[in-house]
């Protein structure tokens, strides 16, 4: 399950068995602009080691990636501070859904990582240090737009504005964790950032080329330009295996076996090291508030191809 036409129709059939499926899980509400998204959209993009690119369904329609923008944000910030990012955010899994607050009392403010909200924002918080917040969010777009190689992507404001009005969770997370001194600006300059980066629109496309050079051990692409060291490509690797789909990241890594990050967009980017860069779209969710029909098209994918970390091909 190597070659260039198994690939082509395996994307085609999951595409397909995906289309008439009919528990689909439920899209968020609770931004609502997400409330509205059609739940009947599947998007499927794989781009393999060679640079080949397999898409079907509603892959080159743009979405809101939410959540999964934290695997740039946290490559931005790494670029930055480096591994002192590392005394603000910790590196374990939380075991609690994406937006909790219960774990910060007893950890004095330090996120368990830097996928749930709480270490988002403080990643964040590190990428708006030195720049105004218009900046910062604009040195993040940049950065994905290079990642992608498409100056197309853009943030949707009525995402970005309808988070402001309504994320009163991550104002509760922010005020908190500035009470330990772990947001450093002021809370609405860091939680207008972490807003903007949720609301990027991409496409399966664009997100599938986004996440290379996870694929690459670094590089955008083989012989190209250094994004991040091996070492990092590897520990960001690390970090979406064990806490990218948050209280479910166990039961992700046993049935799909790959580091990916989950958004309740519905968007997933899953990395096969040195094999595939995959992204999904589906917008309803399950409980955990993780794409219920792009985990099942990505364990389709594992299965197919043996990309699990944990299998011995
Ligand atoms: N913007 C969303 C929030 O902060 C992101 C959550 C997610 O995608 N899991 O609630």
């Amino acid at each position: 399950m190597e070659s260039v036409t198994d690939i082509t129709r395996l994307v085609r059939d999951i595409a397909q068995e995906m289309a008439a499926a009919e528990d689909r899980g439920a899209v968020a509400t609770y931004i609502p602009p997400l409330a509205m998204i059609d739940p009947s959209r599947f998007g499927l993009c794989i781009v393999t080691a060679d640079g080949a690119i397999h898409a079907a369904g509603d892959a080159e329609q743009a979405f809101s990636i939410q959540s999964v923008s934290k695997v740039f944000a946290l490559t931005q910030a790494l670029g930055k501070v480096g591994d002192t990012l590392w005394r603000r955010v910790g590196r374990e899994p939380s075991g609690t859904p994406f937006n909790s607050i219960v774990q910060l009392e007893r950890e004095q403010g330090i996120p368990r990582n830097p996928f749930i909200n709480a270490g988002a924002l403080v990643v964040a918080d590190i990428n708006l240090a030195g720049h105004e917040p218009r900046v910062a969010i604009g040195e993040l777009l940049r950065f994905v737009r290079y990642l992608a190689d498409d100056d197309m992507i853009t943030i949707d404001e009525a995402v970005a504005r309808a988070e402001q009005a309504t994320g009163f969770r991550n104002v509760a997370l922010a005020n908190y964790m500035k009470a330990f001194g772990n947001i450093q600006h002021a809370p609405e300059l860091t939680l207008g950032v972490y807003f903007h980066q949720c609301a990027i629109a991409m496409t399966c496309r664009q997100l599938a080329m986004a996440g290379r050079y996870l694929m690459h051990g670094g590089l955008y692409q083989p012989g190209g330009a250094r994004v991040v060291s091996a070492q990092r490509a590897r520990r960001i690797n690390a970090l979406m295996l064990t806490c990218g789909h948050y209280d479910a990241s166990g039961d992700f890594a046993f049935r799909v076996g790959l580091p990916g990050k989950s958004g309740v967009g519905g968007g997933i980017l899953a990395i096969a090291p040195g094999k595939a860069s995959i992204a999904v779209w589906s917008p309803g969710l399950n409980a955990n508030g993780n794409s219920k029909l792009g985990t099942l098209a990505l364990e389709r994918v594992a299965e197919a191809t043996g990309w699990s970390v944990f299998s011995a091909m």
